[in-house]
């Protein structure tokens, strides 16, 4: 008899949960996910904030089938000119401010960390590293160093030295930050904590308490980034700019891709004393940079931007009932605040039996995940909420 993936998947590759959703998709277009026996899903996860622009965009599909009869990996990174990593890096730049001026690819989020930690240690000649509690920015060692959750940092000392933390949005932390410190670290908005939109106060204060000592503010906007929240940038909310702008997820319009951007003298610091001090063998891989180039377009082009915000409201609208303590969030970056985790699961497993697809947080089990692509329509919205509205009902 023949094995099913189910069991190939449990049997064969790693896991990294006892609990996984083991949902089988063999097909995803725009705002779905398909199983394997006819199953429809409307995607209210977007693959954790990656599909921005939906699953599949045709302009994409387009991009990844004509760079696909040029080349693939040819080289690793920073030393031929690939034209798919240049006219995104230009077209990426001509969407930020002024002030960045070099882009760095890479595969990754967590890659994307790496990077910045290394060209703000080796800038500033200091060592210490300060982020937040309750942060996540990615797996790796050096990003697991920054999580917010002493449990991982525990299972898997030792992790980097001179790492400490400040309470996010707390202007009373920012005293912490000093004169050895190199770099500061925020999600712009945190995510895994359950979305926390900090003040435009507290982000104004952190800006001035870098410039004061010296620091390097880096924010990771690899959720936020690409339209989530309802401008391009999260940063762009609280009129401050970072000196180093960490991207992934929706970077790639589905294909996997990470960057990190910042102001040319920050960057250069990994040309020389000694040579080569950041190289990458697949970073900024041309199918993904082509692809990219057109998601960044698909933003633009269709205005993406300017429905997010009328789309966020009518589920706030919808979703409006006692049994949901809180809505938080920024644009279509949203968590509904409920009671327990056992309540977060039943309505997650509720809403995929009834065809929605949506999720929970890292370090915040006890709400929902709304993050769906930004195209969700209108009519898709109220669908979605009819059926969480069901589950809450059922299970809150
Ligand atoms: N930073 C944030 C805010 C994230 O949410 C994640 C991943 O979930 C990362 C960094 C790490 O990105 P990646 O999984 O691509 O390494």
């Amino acid at each position: 008899m023949m094995i099913s993936n189910r069991e190939l998947f449990l049997k064969n590759t790693a896991q990294t949960s006892a609990t996984p959703r083991l949902f089988e998709i063999v097909r995803a277009e725009g705002v779905y996910l398909y199983g394997p026996n006819g199953e429809r899903y409307l995607d209210l996860v977007s693959g954790f904030n990656v599909s921005n622009i939906g699953h599949r965009h045709p302009k994409v599909i387009e991009a990844i089938h004509e760079q696909l009869e040029k080349y693939l990996h040819v080289t690793v990174y920073g030393e031929f000119v690939q034209a798919p990593q240049v006219q995104f890096a230009t077209k990426l730049l001509e969407n930020l401010p002024s002030s960045f001026e070099s882009v760095y690819f890479t595969n990754s989020g967590a890659e994307a960390v790496e990077g910045s930690m290394k060209i703000a240690k080796k800038f500033t000649g200091r060592r210490q590293i300060i982020a937040a509690e309750k942060a996540y920015h990615g797996s790796t060692q050096g990003a697991l160093s920054l999580i917010g959750n002493e449990a991982y940092r525990t299972a898997y000392a030792p992790l980097l030295p001179d790492i400490s933390f400040i309470r996010f949005n707390d202007s009373s932390s920012l005293s912490a930050i000093g004169g050895d410190t190199a770099a500061v670290i925020l999600e712009a908005i945190q995510g895994e904590a359950g979305v926390r939109v900090p003040s435009k106060t507290f982000m104004k204060a952190l800006r001035q308490r870098c410039d004061e000592v010296g620091a390097v503010l880096i924010f990771d906007e690899i959720q936020t980034g690409f339209g989530r929240t309802g401008k391009m940038f999260a940063f762009e909310h609280f009129d401050i700019v970072p000196d180093i702008l960490m991207l992934a997820k929706g970077i790639g319009g589905g294909m996997p891709l990470g960057a990190f951007v910042a102001r040319r003298e920050i960057m250069d610091v990994i040309k020389d004393n000694p040579m080569l001090g950041h190289i990458t063998t697949f970073g900024g891989h041309p199918v993904s940079c082509a692809a990219a180039l057109a998601s960044l377009n698909v933003i633009r082009d269709n205005n993406l931007l300017a429905s997010v915000d009328d789309k966020a409201n009518l589920f706030r609208t919808l979703l409006h009932t006692p049994k949901i303590r809180e809505i938080r969030g920024m644009g279509l970056m949203m968590c509904l605040q409920l009671e327990s985790f056992e309540q977060v699961y039943a309505v997650s497993d509720y809403c995929a039996k009834k065809g929605v697809m949506i999720d929970w947080y890292l370090h915040c089990d006890t709400a929902l995940r709304v993050a769906p692509p930004l195209t969700i329509t209108e009519q898709e919205i109220r669908e979605a909420c009819e059926i969480v509205l069901e589950g809450i009902e059922k299970f809150c």
